[in-house]
């Protein structure tokens, strides 16, 4: 490749038809003046993952994302992982360094990054409800964050044990609690997080939880839409709902901070998704 675009971006995933990021992605480059910033989505299956980041490689990419469900397998096919990427065990972007791929992992600073303007994690008392890999992300980050304990509630409890053992690596108190439906809220708790794919297909679809068992706090929901029946729940319950839109903007925006060097402007990100959603 003689004359490489001024910065080439991609995202590796199955499905990525409707994925918002490219749009976020693009508006950014514009908004800091790289005009010629150019994404693309590439829908890869398993057995093409290798070759897709060869020729990622090849092309001379400036950095991809990656998304389910490659997260955990494109760890083998880059040259090195940042601690994020090893601490959750799985990685959401790629940046070309010299002639290194390096794996990060921005989703759980990007959720850390969301709650900031909401509520304090440090000394949180925070429910994670799911175990893979969105929640390990926030479970691991929060507790890098600062906060108190981590309880994780899981539909399998073998995975819900994994991630309580990787919550103990970052050297934070965490437990599994039953996964039972409705799932009661542990006297304490501050924040609780929707960190399941529940409500992602079906936005009628939640996790039933008993809401009044404990003074409301902040409910947050990785789920990228702007409402979700379990916020709907949270908030009529009186808990403040956080939606999983500002999660995605922050990661993203980690993401393109580690690869341009540049700060994006998250209002014109934000606009980006809104359109990409419709
Ligand atoms: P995974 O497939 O790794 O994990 C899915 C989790 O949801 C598991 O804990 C699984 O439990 C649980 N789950 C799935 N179905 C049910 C069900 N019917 N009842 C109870 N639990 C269930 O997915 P990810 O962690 O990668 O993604 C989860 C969500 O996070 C998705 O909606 C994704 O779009 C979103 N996401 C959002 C981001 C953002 O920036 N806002 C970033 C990354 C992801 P079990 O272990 O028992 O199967």
């Amino acid at each position: 490749m003689r004359n490489p675009p001024t910065a080439l971006f991609a995202l590796l995933g199955s499905p990525v038809a409707g994925n918002p990021t490219g749009a976020m992605i693009e508006a950014a480059c514009r908004s800091v003046g790289l005009d010629e910033g150019r994404y693309v989505s590439i829908d890869v299956a398993d057995e093409g993952l290798a070759g897709a980041v060869s020729a990622l490689r090849t092309l001379g990419v400036t950095g991809f994302h990656v998304t389910i469900p490659h997260k955990v397998a494109v760890r083998t096919h880059v040259d090195r992982l940042t601690s994020a990427a090893e601490a959750t065990g799985a990685v959401n972007c790629v940046k070309r360094e010299a002639s290194e791929l390096v794996g990060d992992n921005t989703d759980g600073r990007g959720f850390v990054a969301s709650l900031e303007p909401v509520v304090a994690l440090r000394g949180a008392r925070v429910l994670v409800l799911g175990a893979g890999g969105a929640a390990r992300a926030v479970a691991v980050e929060s507790a890098l964050a600062g906060a108190a304990s981590i309880l994780v509630a899981n539909r399998s409890p073998a995975r819900a044990a994994e991630l309580v053992e990787l919550v103990h690596r970052a050297g934070t108190e965490s437990t599994a609690v039953p996964w039972a439906i409705p799932l009661a809220i542990p006297a304490g708790t501050d924040i609780v997080v929707n960190a399941t794919s529940v409500g992602m297909l079906d936005a009628d679809d939640a996790v039933a939880v008993e809401w009044s068992g404990a003074e409301p706090g902040v409910a947050a929901d990785v789920v990228i839409r702007p409402s979700t029946r379990f916020l709907e729940d949270a908030a009529g319950a009186g808990w403040t709902p956080v939606d999983g839109l500002g999660m995605l903007i922050e990661q993203a925006a980690a993401g393109f901070r580690w690869w341009t060097g540049r700060e994006p402007h998250r209002d014109v990100m934000r606009a980006a998704l809104a359109d990409a959603l419709g």
